[in-house]
């Protein structure tokens, strides 16, 4: 495919995924532009990635960090704000940090801590939203409401910020299953914010359930397949 033929296609499933955004968000009577669209890029190449901020998208995410590396060391030349969306292993912070604008997945008290010895040594002040485990199952990361209460004070002490919290709703085929895990996360950082103002950012929302994510109070949804479906190849 050339380079216009691909602009074209993604112009089209940008326009309807920004419809949908702004109808989701008209509909929970908030503004569509308080809602940001991370493109999630883990599946298409360097040169689909290349074409967004062109297009009226920024802000990109992976889930791998060394595919983080490859595509921001490649595309250091764009204007793109990298999100750090999947399992960060503590010896990967350091390569990391100085790429991310923005580490949704901080899922560890022991993660956090590496962050914060890797922003003081290179000098950083990164932003961080930490993992809720919402869909309360075992083997996916993240802190649970206990843990979360225990960890944001420590805050006052930190160079990273914490703006926020991610979380993912259980799979399933039908986007109203995750409206009460989403619910649940924003009781969680609506309980928090008095305390801590810093507490902004909800990242919640995937190709399957981001307008039920947006209904919710989600400000970050994560969105892959609906717009590279069938581009994995180019
Ligand atoms: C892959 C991924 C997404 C995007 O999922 P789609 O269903 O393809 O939109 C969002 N968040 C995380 C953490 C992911 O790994």
């Amino acid at each position: 495919m050339t380079d216009s033929e691909l602009k074209a296609i993604l112009t089209e499933r940008l326009a309807t995924v920004r419809s949908r955004i702004a109808v989701a968000s008209r509909r929970a009577g908030r503004e569509p532009d308080k809602v940001t669209l991370v493109a999630v890029t883990k599946t298409v190449s360097t040169r689909v990635a290349s074409l967004l901020p062109e297009l009226g998208v920024p802000d990109l995410g992976e889930s791998r960090p060394q595919e983080l590396w490859r595509k921001a060391e490649a595309l250091r030349a764009f204007p793109i704000r990298w999100h750090m969306i999947g399992h960060l292993q503590r010896n990967k912070v350091e390569r990391t940090l100085p790429l991310s604008y923005l580490i949704h997945s901080v899922d560890s008290a022991r993660l956090l801590d590496e962050i914060e010895t890797q922003a003081r040594k290179q000098n950083l002040r990164p932003q961080v939203l930490l993992q809720i485990n919402a869909s309360h199952e075992d083997q996916k990361h993240g802190f649970d409401a206990e843990e979360l209460a225990a960890i944001l004070p420590r805050q006052e002490t930190l160079t990273v910020k914490i703006v926020g919290l991610m979380g993912m709703a259980a799979l399933s085929p039908d986007p109203e299953q995750a409206r009460h895990a989403f619910g649940g996360l924003k009781a969680m950082i609506d309980k928090h914010r008095g305390e801590h103002a810093s507490l902004t950012q909800l990242s919640m929302g995937m190709s399957g359930d981001y307008e039920v994510a947006i209904e919710e109070g989600g400000t970050l949804v994560r969105v892959g397949s609906t717009l590279f479906e069938g581009l994995e190849g180019e």
